[in-house]
């Protein structure tokens, strides 16, 4: 380094560096570095450039520019308007600072220059570097799109001289300030070149990532502008063929209807996507149809609409009371979940099962249930469900989908909290389609079903609020998971007391009601009850009594009009008059002994019957015949009789032979009656 100093006026340069040989045009505003440029103007127009460490910097000191800068001759000074000037300054060689003088109005600095250390002889390495640089160049100027077509053609033809084809390249890669100061203070022309190379590399690599991004971002443009016009094609085509006014009408009317209900966000933005999905389409389209009807089922639900629930326990206990007759375990039983319901409404309730033979009452006494707490009622039966979907419905792309049977009730009920009664459920059964117990289950679970999936909605639906009871004929065939989840309550069969009284204070009153006549038009004895109940009906329950009580009120109600009478009354005497023939006849239970009877007891679905059992003998070789229509149960109860006497053949002073000679025929006339 030579280290004569000398003093020059100082241009510190602010996001920007200036190599030697190179020109740069240069906009001078601060103060200081007018006065610096105007003081070398009068020195013989030479400047010290040195960068600004930091770009914010006003007033710079010593520190905050780089030590080492470049000597440069304005070549052309311009005053701008705003008293600003404009220079253009050629690098000529490299100096370094060593103090500063900001006494002046400018900076004036202690310089030393510097001096290169140029190639000497062009060796192969340095060759190869220069090649390597110019390729690369050429790759960095196809990858930016600011580099002036100019620059490259000089860069190409100053090969030669390696410092100013290093310092050109330097200055026309746009790096940072800090990277390419680095460039400037290496003074060996191979290192410099070295340098350069990988700065050029890491460039191109940034330059790279950054088109990258750029063609990404311009991509995604592109794609919503030609989503964009194709949509608005489609709105024009569908203008023309004169079903897009339908189509924006419909859709105005879905937007404002979920303006009005409150649905959880899920739900909104499932209904958003199809509606935006139903504007696309032709409005006649088979998929319109199947959005249109989907978005009606989503509306037509309770989403957020609940009846008032009452939960006085004297007013309920009135209703079940008036409703019906006797069923006090039932009513006990109910009245208490109520009463639990109250005071803890979050406990994991069991449901209710109401197990009992038809006709017994179970569906109209949660109905009236139903009426006493103030909830809405649907019965939804479920005999012969054997598919998943029954419960769960059909994913909508299916033809014809609907929801499942669960969802289909709560629109019926028209609220959110309805009761629901699931009748029979001992009569669903399962298949390879899956199982409707399991997706029962799942409805029943407090812990699950208040968030609900049904395959056709897709959107969760709340159940927690809805109170499920369920009936059944008989507790053996119910799917074993679900029992485990069910309080069973049994309802028995009638007595003859029970049926007597249910149709004197329920069923003929209503019958009466419904026909809207009354007691003294159509006068029905008990006798006539009574006589009924005997030979017109034989159930555990009342509904065939109830069936025939109708019968007569209306067979009474076509004589009066018939025979312009004021009044008819019906008695155990004139029955057969209005119901024909009796229907069954009472059963002669055997009093006496008699040789080959015997009474038996059985259970049938109509309740516990008493049968009489014939036994016969004739002549034969050993066989038993058992003949009536007997179960399995029976059959075995006759063999095991004959089984006891044949033990006890001697004691009973049975001839050893008998069994040999005989034949013994066993009848039940009982079983051999019709019945269902
Ligand atoms: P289930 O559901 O058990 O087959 P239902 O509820 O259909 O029986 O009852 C049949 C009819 O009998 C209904 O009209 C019902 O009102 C009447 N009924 C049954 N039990 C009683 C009762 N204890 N009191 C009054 N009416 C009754």
């Amino acid at each position: 380094m030579n280290l004569e100093f000398f003093d020059m006026p100082v241009l510190a340069m602010r996001g920007a560096n200036i190599f030697p040989h190179t020109v740069i045009s240069l906009d001078i505003q601060r103060n200081i570095s007018i006065n610096a440029v105007e003081e070398a103007m009068r020195r013989g127009q030479r400047i010290f450039v040195s960068a600004q460490k930091d770009a914010m910097c006003e007033m710079p000191k010593f520190d905050d520019v780089y030590e080492y800068g470049v000597i440069a001759k304005i070549k052309q000074l311009l005053r701008l308007p705003n008293n600003n000037l404009r220079i253009l300054i050629e690098g000529e060689s490299i100096a370094k600072i060593v103090a500063f003088n900001s006494r002046r109005p400018y900076i004036s600095g202690k310089l030393c220059a510097v001096e290169l250390n140029p190639v000497k002889r062009v060796t192969k390495k340095v060759e190869a570097m220069v090649r390597h640089l110019t390729d690369l160049f050429g790759e960095y100027f196809s990858l930016s799109n600011y580099i002036p077509p100019e620059a490259l053609i000089m860069i190409n033809s100053v090969t030669d001289d390696t410092d100013k084809f290093s310092y050109l390249i330097a200055t026309n890669i746009n790096a940072p300030v800090d990277k390419k100061q680095s460039i400037l203070e290496i003074f060996t022309t191979a290192k410099r070149l070295e340098a350069l190379i990988k700065l050029l590399i890491s460039e191109i690599e940034i330059l790279k990532i950054e088109n990258d991004i750029e063609n990404k971002v311009r991509e995604k443009i592109d794609k919503h502008q030609k989503e964009y016009f194709l949509r608005e094609q489609i709105k024009v085509i569908q203008t023309e063929l004169g079903d897009r006014e339908d189509i924006s009408l419909e859709v105005n009317e879905y937007l404002n209807k979920l303006k009005k209900y409150n649905l959880t966000d899920e739900v909104k933005e499932k209904v958003l996507d199809e509606i935006k999905r139903l504007q696309l389409m032709p409005a006649g389209s088979h998929e319109a149809t199947v959005v249109r009807t989907y978005l009606d089922t989503l509306f037509d639900l309770p989403w957020n609409y609940k009846t008032k629930e009452n939960l006085n326990l004297s007013k309920c206990e009135k209703v079940l009371e008036k409703d019906h007759y006797g069923l006090c375990k039932v009513k006990e039983r109910i009245l208490e979940y109520l009463a639990v319901k109250d005071t803890a409404p979050k406990k994991n309730g069991m449901i209710i099962c109401l197990i009992g033979p038809p006709g017994v009452g179970k569906t109209s006494v949660v109905s009236s249930i139903a009426k006493a707490i103030g909830r809405n009622f649907v019965r939804l039966s479920l005999g012969g469900v054997r598919d998943e979907a029954d419960i769960r419905g059909h994913r909508k792309t299916y033809i014809g989908a609907m929801p499942g049977r669960i969802i289909n009730a709560v629109k019926l009920a028209g609220s959110s909290n309805p009761l629901i009664l699931l009748d029979e459920i001992d009569k669903m059964a399962s298949d390879f389609r899956g199982d409707p117990a399991a997706a029962l289950l799942e409805v029943l679970d407090k812990e699950q079903n208040h968030n609900f999936r049904d395959h056709y909605l897709e959107v969760p639906f709340d159940l927690s609020d809805v109170m499920f009871i369920t009936t059944a004929n008989s507790a053996a065939t119910i799917p074993p998971a679900l029992y485990d989840r069910l309080e069973i309550i049994e309802l028995s069969s009638y007595t003859y007391l029970e049926k007597f009284n249910i149709a004197k204070k329920h069923l003929l009153p209503k019958q009466l009601k419904e026909h809207n006549i009354t007691k003294s038009q159509v006068n029905i004895s008990d006798s006539a009850l009574k006589e009924v109940i005997d030979f017109y009906t034989m159930e555990a329950g009342v509904r065939n009594l109830e069936r025939e009580i109708a019968t007569l009120v209306r067979k009474a109600i076509f004589e009066i009009k018939r025979d312009s009478l004021l009044k008819v009354t019906i008695t155990d005497k004139n029955v057969s008059k209005y119901l024909g023939v009796r229907k069954f006849i009472k059963q002669n239970e055997e009093y006496e002994n008699e040789a080959g009877v015997v009474n038996g007891l059985a259970y049938t679905s109509y309740g516990g019957t008493m049968l009489t059992v014939e036994a016969n003998v004739l002549d034969g070789s050993g066989n038993i015949e058992l003949t009536g229509k007997l179960g399995d149960v029976m059959k075995e109860s006759a063999k095991a009789a004959i089984c006891y006497i044949r033990a006890k053949a001697d004691e009973l002073n049975i001839d050893k032979e008998f069994y040999n000679k005989k034949d013994i025929h066993i009848h039940v006339p009982e079983g051999a009656t019709p019945k269902d």
